[in-house]
């Protein structure tokens, strides 16, 4: 469980919120139990359960675990809100697989409705989902959800990261296995770095968001000869920069 840092007072737990539900009734724990709890930052411990009621349970430390299920490059998903609940899965998934930050953002093809006064509500939920998926994979830390950003703000974080890439079906000579050889030649990805890879609406990007995105320092890559589902491309790009360094067993 990921809980926030007062909820740990030396060596005694308390487990609070929605938390107490999934731990009591969906889990259906017991005092004498043990699960692992987190602060997210730079504590990890296995605690036994010492009392449980409706509100809260309350548990003792058992042992200081190491985080070592973080990945050493940051790889931050920026993805062009796509429709119905693909956001969604991109987050549990890209979770999963070790993803560092989601960057939700507005393209020019992006066809969903953009509702900002909705707009903190879903926030919430996407973070809720990243803290859910964080917890299932035991991951040591839950990847941050950005509210969505616009092109303007998504080039501007792109020169945060240390190396940014964006998916581009028709991009015909860097391939993204070269980016990401050459990143970890540099330094950029490996032990330590961080990647962004934005990826495009289910219409794509446009010749010229390409091409601003290159001048804002992005090297546009290609994911093979197929042309993938915009859920699917954050995915594979993922998976194949944490492949190769090392990240996946
Ligand atoms: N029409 C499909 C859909 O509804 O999802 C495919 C859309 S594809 C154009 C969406 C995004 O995925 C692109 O903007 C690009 O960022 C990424 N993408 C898909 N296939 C790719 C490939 N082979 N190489 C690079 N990027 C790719």
């Amino acid at each position: 469980y990921f809980l926030r840092p007062e909820q740990f007072k030396g060596n005694t737990v308390t487990i609070e919120g929605d938390d107490v539900h999934h731990l009591t009734r969906v889990m259906r724990a017991e005092v004498g139990d043990e699960v692992i709890c987190s602060n997210g930052v730079d504590r990890e411990v296995l605690v036994r359960l010492t009392a449980l009621d409706k509100t809260a349970v309350t548990a003792s430390v058992v042992q200081e675990l190491e985080m070592t299920a973080e990945p050493a490059v940051k790889v931050w998903i920026a993805q062009s809100l796509p429709k119905g609940d693909k956001m969604e899965i991109v987050i549990q998934k890209g979770t999963e697989i070790g993803a560092a930050r989601f960057l939700p953002f507005l393209s020019e093809r992006t066809v969903v409705q953009y509702d900002a006064k909705k707009e903190a509500k879903r926030t919430e939920r996407w973070s809720k989902i990243a803290k859910e998926a964080a917890e299932q994979s035991h991951r040591n830390r839950v990847p941050g959800v950005e509210s969505v950003l616009t092109w303007k703000q998504l080039l501007a974080q792109g020169k945060q990261a240390d190396a940014a890439w964006i998916c581009y079906e028709k991009e015909d000579g860097q391939q993204l296995r070269t980016a990401i050889r050459e990143a970890v030649a540099a330094g950029k990805a490996g032990t330590a770095g961080t990647v962004m890879l934005a990826v495009g609406p289910e219409g794509g990007f446009t010749e010229q968001e390409i091409r601003q995105a290159e001048e804002a320092g992005f090297i546009s890559v290609s994911l093979g000869r197929r042309i993938l589902r915009t859920e699917t491309a954050a995915m594979v790009g993922l998976t194949c920069l944490l492949y190769e360094t090392g990240e996946m067993g």
